[in-house]
């Protein structure tokens, strides 16, 4: 056949999730939107930030338009890798250069460049996620090449395994990637499991004698609930390459902009980040969206109203536990991770879709088990579900 079979069976495979979010819009138009309970997708329903809008308002009027709509240098804008470096500057005490930021189509793309910079072709470079993890890093380790090795949490509390992980790592190990606030789970790495995390990395470069890199993906950083601080790796590792988008962060996920940054302390980190400026280019992810670029640059400190979520998770926790279910509390992203009232995942899903409830099992992200609720939505939603949800967990317990 004349085209790429794998490239096939990932364009005529959907992912799990959009597979529901597909049913979950043939089903509204049968019953009507609010009748169904829709908790598939992580896409943000708080508004982008006031000031994002009359940014851009004011870059068309104020901006000549041939310039605003060009490219911009490969790498980004210089005056907004300023802007970003100067924010991780004075955010995180990290000696940032504008000459290691990269600027990218959101978190998807950042990876695809990291792991693309990092997998040597043809090799058997092998690259560690941590279970629970965001499914498409399958689809993006495999492309660059690598194979995936899943390492297991702490059961419980879905820490990284550390024990786990030193069992998991050899000599073929490339990269680890850690996503922290997690998506599936809302669980937020501790400190002292980003430091056990960081030793071992640190003991197990030095053992095999060649660096292994720690790929930060970060796109839900900025959504905290609790108290609990979000270690930056780059102050505990300094072969850290930082993967952030503003998809969730300033809620722009249909304007695919975010950025790479490269550690400043890392030995080799101009010759890594021109690796990433090659990647970019082999994967044609050169110069990112130039007018949400330069709307990047004017509102570096803008933050997203992050109350409802909040307030939903609070419901959703609180509701779901007093019906029963086993839940994994959430420090942070936007999901509430709960374990599924039958070992099969699909099928609670399935007995949960006939309630017009849409979860997401959760096999595909490396735990059996569980579901995902994504509890971006408006809270009318939630408080509509909880009828369903109940009922759901009294047909399971009595
Ligand atoms: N990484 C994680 C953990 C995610 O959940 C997502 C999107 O949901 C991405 C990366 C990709 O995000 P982006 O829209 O920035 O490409």
């Amino acid at each position: 056949m004349g085209y790429n079979q794998k490239m096939f069976g990932l364009g005529s495979k959907r992912s799990v999730i959009r597979e529901i979010f597909e049913y979950s819009k043939t089903r509204a138009s049968e019953i009507g939107a609010e009748n169904v309970f829709d908790f598939s997708l992580g896409n943000p329903s708080v508004p982008a930030p006031s000031e994002v809008n009359e940014t851009i308002k004011a870059l068309l009027s104020e901006k000549d338009s041939v310039s605003l709509h060009g490219y911009t240098s490969a790498q980004g804008d210089l005056s907004v890798r300023e802007a970003v470096s100067n924010n991780i500057r004075s955010r995180f005490g990290v000696n940032m250069s504008p000459n290691l930021i990269y600027m990218t189509c959101g978190a998807a793309a950042s990876l695809s460049i990291c792991l693309k910079a990092l997998v040597e072709e043809n090799s058997d470079d092998e690259c560690i996620v941590f279970a629970p993890f965001f499914t498409e890093y399958r689809v993006f380790i495999e492309n660059a090449g690598a194979r995936v090795v899943i390492s297991d949490p702490v059961q419980g509390t879905l820490q990284i395994d550390a024990k786990d992980l030193e069992a998991k790592i050899n000599e073929r190990t490339k990269a680890v990637i850690v996503n922290s606030p997690n998506n599936p789970s809302g669980v937020v790495y501790t400190e002292e499991t980003i430091k056990a995390l960081t030793d071992i990395l640190k003991k197990k470069s030095e053992e095999y004698g060649h660096v292994i890199y720690l790929i930060a993906d970060e796109p839900y950083r900025e959504l905290v609930y609790t108290d609990v601080s979000v270690p930056y790796l780059m102050n505990y590792y300094k072969n850290t390459l930082v993967c952030y988008s503003y998809s969730k962060s300033l809620s722009l996920p249909g304007e695919r902009i975010g950025y790479i940054a490269v550690c400043p302390d890392m030995e080799d980190c101009v010759s890594i980040y021109l690796a990433v400026c090659g990647a970019g280019r082999s994967l044609g992810y050169v110069c990112a969206p130039s007018l949400f670029q330069h709307v990047i640059g004017k509102c570096i400190d803008a933050k997203v109203d992050i109350e409802v979520y909040r307030e939903n998770r609070d419901i959703l926790y609180n509701s779901l536990t007093s019906y029963g279910y086993e839940c994994v509390k959430p420090d942070g992203a936007f999901y509430l991770f709960v374990r599924a009232l039958e070992e099969d995942a699909y099928k609670f899903y399935e007995k949960a879709k006939a309630h017009e409830v849409l979860v997401v099992p959760c096999d595909d992200f490396g735990i059996k088990g569980y579901v995902r609720i994504a509890y971006c939505v408006d809270k009318a939603r939630v408080l509509g579900a909880l009828p369903a949800f109940k009922a759901i967990a009294e047909e399971y317990l009595g």
